[in-house]
């Protein structure tokens, strides 16, 4: 049986200026170490020989049906404008429509050079794409939108990074790739004609329903603002939440130094590049305000009266705190048991996390044992724990499934980062039972067998990783 996937490609069929044609470059020994096979079925895809994948997903032979493309974009990084980025060390090979009738693309990250690729070489190595791998999915079964991993190959050729590492590829399946990015580079470059056909494509693609650029701007905003408290609900830091990675369709994307907290802190940053702690945990609503504030920005410079383009730009943009902060509150109303809304609920929230923060608190395991001796045993001082629950004890019992809820709301096990760290070593010396294993675990993460109680353990003090690394 060979590798068929049903391709239905829209973007490549966009003017010439969204994009530069751009073929794999292929690598010398490919060798499948990952294959996603629900999400091939999801996708429509028939899986092949293992051979025929590993050729398919390492970009040496380019599947019957692809029109694959580097896509344009510009960024703010860390800030700081950047006129030109754009897919450097990756390549989209088209579209699928899925049996859930939803249009994904399919990219190959770590696939070779580009038009795009400045001073890098293009490529990927093993750590980052099988972080990437892992971490999305289980985003995934947590239940947030994210982008997926279809397949992971190591290429059988070294890339250099400290020293020489195994190079890899990730197949990368997302709503789209269209970043806040992908219109401030139209908007920046004046090309009005690309900004408001680049809007129509996002509007017809995501939000059907959205009326012009001020309803796409409303509808990336909701999507965001869901998105970010989501985040904040798992512990998750995204780690560079620069404006090329802000997603439109509102998925989790690029996994860089992103990680999920172990002990609790507001100010917790791992990225070894966030010298300032811009994105750090408890700053990440106000970053992605700031990155909707851009995408207004870039989108405001089509419409015909830019004065009224601004004052309901502005409108829309100033109304997104509050959203992010009201689904904060109802995920952390869940992640405290409670179905219902009572005023001082937000109260006993934050109070929580203030004894969780000043008592180092692991964030998880803290929120899965509430009401239970487990919990207060997370604090470095338990009496911290003790002043707080008799409220909390007060507040539930006016609940009809505390404890249901509770297990709903609060997964038993994330993609811990010493846990990554450990697999990623293991893959480099050859033994991938560590990443097969904690892709089975993760994805079943409100429940956790005996045997893996290992998974949800905070890192001892020499297995603990204090900072992230981005995949260049
Ligand atoms: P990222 O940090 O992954 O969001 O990437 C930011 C920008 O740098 C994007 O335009 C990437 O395509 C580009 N980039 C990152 N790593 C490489 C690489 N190894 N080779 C070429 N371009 C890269
Ligand atoms: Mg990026």
């Amino acid at each position: 049986m060979t590798l068929h996937i049903p391709f239905d490609n829209s973007y490549a069929a966009l003017p010439a200026a969204f994009f530069a044609p751009q073929t794999p470059t292929p690598v010398s020994a490919p060798r499948l170490v990952a294959f996603n096979a629900d999400l091939a079925k999801l996708l429509r895809i028939e899986p092949g020989e293992t051979e025929d994948m590993a050729h398919a997903f390492a970009g040496n032979a380019v599947p019957e049906g692809a029109s694959p493309i580097a896509q344009l974009y510009a960024g703010h990084q860390f800030g700081t404008f950047n006129p030109q980025l754009g897919d450097g060390r990756a390549v989209l090979l088209g579209e699928t429509l899925g049996s859930d009738g939803i249009r994904r693309d399919i990219q190959l990250k770590g696939s070779g050079r580009t038009p795009f690729s400045r001073q890098g070489d293009g490529r990927a190595w093993l750590g980052p794409v099988l972080r990437e791998y892992v971490v999305s999915e289980a985003m995934h079964a947590l239940g947030i939108p994210t982008t997926r991993a279809l397949a992971a190959v190591e290429t059988g050729e070294d890339v250099f990074r400290e020293g020489p590492m195994p190079g890899a590829v990730l197949t990368r399946v997302a709503r789209s790739h269209l970043r806040v990015g992908t219109f401030q580079i139209f908007a920046a470059r004046g090309q009005t004609e690309e900004l408001k056909q680049l809007t129509e494509y996002a509007i017809a693609r995501h939000y059907p329903d959205a009326d012009g650029p001020m309803g796409l701007l409303t509808a990336v905003r909701d999507a965001q603002a869901r998105l970010i408290a989501q985040w904040l609900s798992v512990g998750f830091i995204h780690g560079v939440m620069n404006t090329d990675n802000c997603s439109i369709a509102g998925e989790t994307i690029d996994y860089g130094p992103c990680a999920f907290m172990d002990a609790y802190h507001p100010g917790r940053v791992y990225s070894s590049i966030d010298h300032m702690g811009r994105y750090a945990y408890g700053r990440q609503p106000e970053i992605a305000v700031w990155n909707i504030a851009q995408l207004a920005t870039a989108l405001i410079q089509q419409m015909d009266s830019p004065e009224t383009g601004v004052e309901q730009a502005a409108e829309i943009v100033h109304a997104m705190p509050d959203l992010i902060q009201s689904h904060w509150l109802a995920l952390f109303r869940g992640k405290l048991g409670l179905s219902t809304a009572e005023d001082g609920d937000a109260t006993l929230i934050t109070d929580l996390l203030q004894h969780m923060a000043d008592q180092q608190a692991d964030f998880t395991n803290t929120f899965r044992a509430l009401g239970t001796p487990k919990a207060r045993d997370q604090f470095t001082d338990p009496m911290a724990y003790d002043t707080w629950e008799p409220a909390w004890q007060a507040r539930i019992a006016r609940e009809s499934d505390p404890l249901g809820t509770l297990a709903r709301t609060n997964p038993a096990v994330i993609p811990r980062n010493h846990r990554i760290e450990q697999m990623i070593a293991a893959a480099v010396d050859g033994d991938y039972a560590p990443f097969n294993r904690l892709n089975h675990v993760l994805s079943e993460p409100y429940t956790l067998a005996k045997a893996d109680m290992e998974l949800n353990r905070p890192p001892l003090p020499d297995e603990v990783v204090p900072a992230t690394f981005c995949g260049t």
